[in-house]
């Protein structure tokens, strides 16, 4: 059995409030949410983060941008505007090693990110 998280929440080992899934992701409310809509989208197959990902299978990447599109438009956030957010290593506050693309809406958001 993997040790990885987000492997298991995607394997339904774990549970989630999974409110979206496609063919090669799946899409759950995080566990401690900084926007009205935040949502994780993760790929089923574990990848350390986007560019492993985007150099080893860009379609699967494309499929979990694809997905994180549909939870924009299903959680309502389209017309007002939402952000994605893929953080990458320690600098960036990565703390779960499986690539994961935040989905934040509901709120204005300032710019730069803190
Ligand atoms: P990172 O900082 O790696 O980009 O984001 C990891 C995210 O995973 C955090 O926003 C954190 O709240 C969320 N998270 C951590 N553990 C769990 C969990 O067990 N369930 C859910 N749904 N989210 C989690
Ligand atoms: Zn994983």
């Amino acid at each position: 059995m993997t040790d990885c998280l987000f492997c298991r929440i995607a394997a339904r080992e774990v549970p989630a409030d999974v409110v979206a899934e496609s063919a090669e992701a799946v899409a759950f409310r995080d566990i401690n949410a900084q926007a009205p809509t935040h949502v994780l989208v993760v790929p089923k197959q574990h990848y350390p983060d986007a560019a492993a990902l985007a150099r080893a299978d860009p379609a699967l990447l494309g499929a979990v941008f694809r997905l994180a599109a549909d939870v924009a438009q299903s959680e309502g956030v389209v017309d007002d505007g939402y952000r994605l957010v893929a953080n990458t290593g320690d600098a960036a506050g990565q703390t779960v090693h499986h690539l994961h693309v935040h989905v934040l809406g509901g709120r204005a958001m300032g710019w730069p990110p803190g």
